[in-house]
């Protein structure tokens, strides 16, 4: 299956085009317009909103896998996936996620966080340069000297709405020496065990990332850190290797999920009453990730992804929409920052540029508008 959620594998297109090279692309995008059929384009299958599925033309880039290291620099096909990056890099590697399943490109140009985020930034952040066939067929290269607008507005704001990404060069690090842990608590303990990580897992030390998921089985921590440090928890960082830890927490969610999810960050604490309500009123699962560190030392303004000053993102996540979700959602979106990650496309949004974008969204509207005046791609919901 090329779609990881069943029901955006289900939406059948007129025409699915696997393109092996950007000529094709262009073809692909002239037989689009030829035919007056929307366009999506599609690398890991991996979207939330399932913005890669259509009715019309698919535009899938998966034949353009393969991975070539000069240096520290990376030259990855857009249809690369995670596992398969990570396989080829090692003993390097980059800023990223955990499924192994989920495609590069997808994931680079909405962001891209991981556990190496909070000291090496977002996987955006690792790009130095991108190959993009624009709608009209036109390759262009693009890094900080070249089409250096593009090039601001794909980091970010990428996730098919300006172009299709064919290659992106991507600089690495070595991996790390890693320890982790994990710890199982009761839901009974939830609110003191979110009060302590909410005051301490967005300024623990950069190589530390711990996050936080309360379900129907209770409160589970689950951290890395690249660094020493102490928990405020009775629980022992133990060594580990950095590949077996990244497939350990792909595992928790699969490949395939069929699952509705609201998220927004949040820049201060959430108060116990508060806390107390979202934990009472739980019926799906709650998932709070760690920001700070890396992540917010970019200028906001430096690239199209703007939420960098948040302290953390808390991501709601339902079997069924509606219902538990918008009420846990609304619950506590009065705290927030109003941001929402483009990774996590929401439908639900009733100002989607707004939330994704914030104070950049009119320089990525300008983007859209200088690069696909016709509007052949389409935003985020
Ligand atoms: C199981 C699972 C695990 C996840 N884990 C993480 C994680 O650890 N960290 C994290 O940050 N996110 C994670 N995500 C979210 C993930 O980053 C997004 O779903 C991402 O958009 C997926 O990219 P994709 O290429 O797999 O998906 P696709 O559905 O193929 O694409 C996603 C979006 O990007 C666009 N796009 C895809 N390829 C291109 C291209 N070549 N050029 C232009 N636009 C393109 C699509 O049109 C679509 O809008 C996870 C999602 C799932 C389902």
């Amino acid at each position: 299956m090329t779609v990881a959620m069943p029901r955006f594998a289900a939406i059948e297109p007129e025409a699915l085009v696997e393109c092996a090279t950007p000529a094709e692309v262009a073809e692909a995008l002239a037989y689009a317009e030829r035919s007056g059929l929307e366009v999506a384009v599609r690398s890991g299958g991996h979207c939330f909103a399932g913005r890669s599925s259509s009715t019309g033309v698919v535009i899938d880039v998966t034949p353009m896998h393969g991975v070539a290291l000069d240096g520290d620099v990376a030259t990855v096909g857009a249809g690369t996936r995670l596992g398969a990056l990570y396989d080829a890099l090692e003993p390097s590697t980059i800023p990223a996620g955990c499924g192994p399943t989920v495609g590069i490109a997808g994931l680079a140009l909405g962001g891209g966080l991981g556990i190496l985020g909070r000291a090496h930034g977002l996987t955006c952040d690792a790009l130095l340069g991108a190959q993009v066939v624009l709608a009209g067929g036109r390759v262009v290269e693009c890094d900080a000297e070249r089409e250096p607008e593009l090039f601001w507005a794909l980091r970010g704001a990428g996730n098919g709405s300006l172009g299709v990404v064919t290659r992106l060069r991507l600089r690495t690090l070595p991996a790390p020496e890693i320890s982790a842990f994990e710890l199982h608590r009761p839901r009974e303990e939830a609110v003191e065990l979110i009060e302590t990580w909410q005051r301490w897992a967005p300024d623990a030390p950069d190589g530390v990332a711990v996050s936080l998921l309360l379900d129907d089985a209770g409160v589970h921590l689950i951290g890395t850190a690249t660094e020493p440090c102490e928990l405020p928890w009775e629980a022992e960082l133990r060594p580990a290797s950095f590949r077996d830890t990244k497939r350990r927490l792909a595992e928790r969610t699969g490949p395939e999920i069929d699952t509705w999810s609201r998220s927004e960050f949040f820049a201060r604490p959430l108060e116990r009453d508060t806390l107390e309500a979202l934990i009472e009123n739980l019926e799906g699962e709650l998932d709070f990730t760690p920001w700070g560190g890396a992540y917010n030392r970019v200028a906001p303004d430096a690239t199209a992804f703007v939420h960098r000053d948040a302290r953390f993102l808390l991501k709601h996540t339902a079997t069924t929409p509606g219902g538990w979700l918008d009420r846990s959602w609304k619950l506590v979106h009065p705290y927030g920052t109003g941001g929402v990650y483009p990774n996590f496309p929401d439908p639900g949004l009733a100002d989607p540029d707004g939330a994704y974008f914030g104070a950049n969204r009119d320089r990525v509207a300008r983007a859209r508008a200088a690069y696909d005046p016709e509007g052949v791609f389409q935003p985020l919901p």
